[in-house]
Parts: structure tokens; sequence; C-alpha cells
């Protein structure tokens, strides 16, 4: 595999020290992290085949998208006006054209969201959704390390549930190791998934040694219907049903009562996906409880949620949204610092997909994920932080190289594997033929 050396960049670490390096290099030999440090101890750049001098670059690990559904994409712009945290918003404008998808619509839709997170410095991303297979496919061939949560919608049909576990259990036993990782992914606790589902996929889950990737206390919906059911949130009547025993990766979590806080911090393994945009746009009065998670020493990380529902993939304005957000819940200025915002974006993500002893942070061994921002151009200018240039005053759009698993995959802000015009001509067709068949259909919104 090719080697590079990365010379004369600002370098953000993200490593337990939280360094920032100036002037610093970083050495990517056989997919890994060889080496990095200042300009005194930089190695020969003649062992290397590939140089990139880097001035004027912020060079940091590739952001990891902990929530999306990037098939999904095929939806965007489709449910302006609506919720996609209520049931009724989701069923009027998703579920029903959905029901239109085949599984050759996914690859073209996943590559072109898998080319828009790349290019804007995403190298992990974390999917739920149903054709995982296609999903999972898709991804290894963008060259993306991803989490695909096979997402399971039962909706009150017991045999459609069990046929989808034993599709679920053979795609997570296939889909075990790689850049491309296989998890659980019930769509949303009780709201479509009875009791007797979900215990059977914690088993699951735990017996293959996975995740399960879900949806929580996101829309009114799914606290209403256990506190109704049993007087609990649906975070306690999770952790009643054993859920918390394994790993769990919940998204959005706008209505966190501290009980329910106390749950994920006592759990072994579970995290939150902070989907800041998302849950503003629905027009909820929650907001995740971000200060208070972390300082009850849960993982919290950030995701875009779907495109219909954000409408970007850029791991920046989410880190940007994240950080104004904070600001508005807890009516202080920036009670999350740039620094923590990066590294909910890189490690804490790394963190709650369980792959942070492979990527997630710049140190010798780990896995060469990383990004450059090109920080000469319109929109930076001289400043004392570079996390606090990069959130407030940067764009995904800034990105300039990619590697993941140090293969380049973005060069001078063109992709390497594919050409972009191609995955998008490709998609164009994917979306004209999808939204004809939803008309002819009847469904289309
Ligand atoms: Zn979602």
């Amino acid at each position: 595999m090719t080697s590079a050396l990365l010379t004369d960049a600002t370098i953000l670490t993200v490593d337990p020290a939280d360094r920032t390096i100036i002037r610093g290099w970083i050495a990517i030999e056989d997919g890994r992290i060889a080496g990095l440090g200042t300009a005194a101890s930089m190695p020969d750049p003649k062992r290397f085949d590939m140089l990139h001098d880097l001035a004027g670059h912020l060079v940091m690990p590739g952001l990891i998208n902990a929530h999306t559904h990037a098939a999904m994409v095929l939806f965007r712009g489709r449910s302006e006006g609506h919720s996609l945290l209520t049931m009724d918003g989701w069923y009027d404008t998703i579920r029903e054209p959905e029901l239109s998808l085949v599984a050759a619509d996914i690859g073209p839709a996943v590559a072109l969201s898998c080319a828009e997170m790349v290019l804007s410095g995403t190298t992990t991303f974390c999917d739920q959704y149903f054709f995982a297979e296609q999903i999972a496919a898709a991804a290894d061939a963008a060259g993306l390390r991803a989490v695909v949560a096979y997402g399971i919608v039962q909706l009150g049909d017991q045999a459609r549930g069990a046929e989808e576990l034993a599709l679920a259990a053979a795609f997570v036993q296939r889909q075990r190791q790689g850049r491309v990782i296989a998890w659980f992914g019930p769509h949303a606790p009780y709201v479509d998934n009875d009791e007797a589902l979900l215990r059977a996929e914690v088993a699951m889950a735990v017996e293959n040694g996975c995740g399960m990737h879900l949806h929580m206390a996101a829309g009114p919906e799914d606290n209403a219907l256990t506190l109704a059911r049993y007087g609990l949130t649906a975070t306690q009547a999770l952790a009643l049903d054993g859920f918390f025993q394994g790993r769990v990766h919940a998204a959005h979590c706008l209505d966190l009562s501290p009980e329910d806080i106390a749950v994920f911090a006592a759990a072994p393994a579970a995290s939150v996906a902070h989907c800041a945009s998302a849950g503003l746009r629905s027009g909820r009065a929650g907001i995740c409880p971000v200060v208070d998670l972390r300082a009850a020493g849960v993982t919290v990380a950030l995701g875009t949620d779907n495109v219909a529902a954000n409408n970007s993939y850029d791991m920046v304005a989410e880190m940007r949204m994240a950080g104004l957000v904070a600001s508005h819940r807890e009516g202080r200025a920036q009670p999350v610092s740039s620094r923590d915002l990066i590294r909910m974006a890189t490690i804490d993500g790394a963190r709650a997909l369980g792959i942070d002893g492979e990527t997630g942070s710049l140190e010798p061994g780990k896995a060469a994920d990383i990004v450059a921002f090109d920080m000469r151009g319109p929109g930076w200018s001289e400043t004392p932080d570079a996390p606090t240039a990069l959130i407030y005053s940067g764009s995904g759009r800034d990105v300039r190289h990619v590697w993941v698993a140090g293969e380049q995959l973005v060069t001078d802000r063109i992709l390497t594997r594919r050409p972009f015009d191609e995955i998008r001509h490709e998609y164009s067709a994917t979306y004209a033929d999808f939204w004809s068949r939803v008309a002819a259909a009847g469904k289309a919104h």
C-alpha cells in the first residue's frame, strides 16, 4: 500500500492529551498512522511514496456521522413542512412512498450519500435502515468505514417481525469485520417493535457481540406509549427489558429525564447520537440534554440523521448546530466548547460505535482515517483557535483531502474511486424511476 507523509499542517490529534501540533507531520504506512510530531522529529521524506505539503491546512481525524439513513437521500426535499420525529409525519411522507423501494434503488442512493459524506470529511457513518445488504455493499464500494444496523419495522405484524429477525441475524453473522460491520437496528421501540421482538433482538445482539442502533425519545409517541402502558419512560421500560446490557446507541434522545440519563450512565456501553439539525427542524420543544449527559459520563456523538430531516451531510455544520443549540438550551454562551464538539464528531463517535481502538483520533497504530481542510480560502483568517475556526467559520466544502485506512479517497476535492458525475447520473436515473413508481402506486405525497 502507498505510504505518504503529510507535512507542515496544523494537526488536531484528538488523542487523550488533545494536542494541537503546529507545523506538524503525519506518516501513513500500511493503512495506519506510523507516526506524527513536530518538524524537529520529521522522518526522511525520501522514504515515502507520496508527499503532501499541507501548509495552511487543518488536519484531523475523519469525521464520524453517528446517525443516518443513507438510502433516504431519495427523500431529500420531500418532507418539507412535516416533522419526521412524529409517527404521522414519518408515515405520510416517508413510509408510504418507501413501500415502493426496491433493492436496486439502494446502491445508487447510498453511493451518492457516501460521495457527499466523504467529500465533506466524513470517514465513518452509522446507518440504520432496511436493505442492509445493499447499504453495506455500497459503503464498501465507496471505501468508507460504516456500521450498518439492520432495520426492523414490525408495525404489528408478528410474522414479519420474526422473518426480519432471522434475516437480520444472518446479515450480522456474515458482516462482522473489515471497514463495514453489522448491527441490529430496531426502528423505534414500542412504537413499531413490540416487547417480545425487542427482547429477541437484544439476545441476538449480545450473542453476536454487536450493538443495537435505534431511535429513542425522539417523538412524542416514544414516551407516551410506555407511560400509558407501564408508567415508565421508553428508556426505563427498555432497561427493564434488559436492553441496556449490551451496546446501545440511541439517536435523538430529546426527552430524557434525569432518571433516563442515569440509565444511560449506569449501562456498560450506552451512547447517544445527538442530531441537532433534525431535532430543531421537527419543531419539538425538547432538545437533547448534551451537557447533562456528558456530565454523567455518557458518550454523546453527533449525527445528521437522514437528509429528508436535515438536507445535508455536512458534519461541520452539525458541530456548529450542536454548539449553538447547547447555548440556547443551557441559557449561557457556549457550554460545549469547540474542542468538545470536535471530540463528539470524532473519538466519541468512534467510542459509541465500539471502534475507538481503530479510529477517531490521530495516534500511532490507529487506522489512517484523516481529513485535511484547506484554511486558505474565504471565510478563514488568522485565528487563535483552530477548532473554533473550523466549526464556526469553516464548512465541509473546505475539505481538500481524505484518507480512510490509508487509502486516499479524496484528492484535491475529487473522488478517487469513481467520478462524482457518474455517481450523480446513476442516482438521477434511480431517483426518477423510484418516484415514478411511487406515483404509479398512488403514494406520492
Ligand atoms: Zn433517524
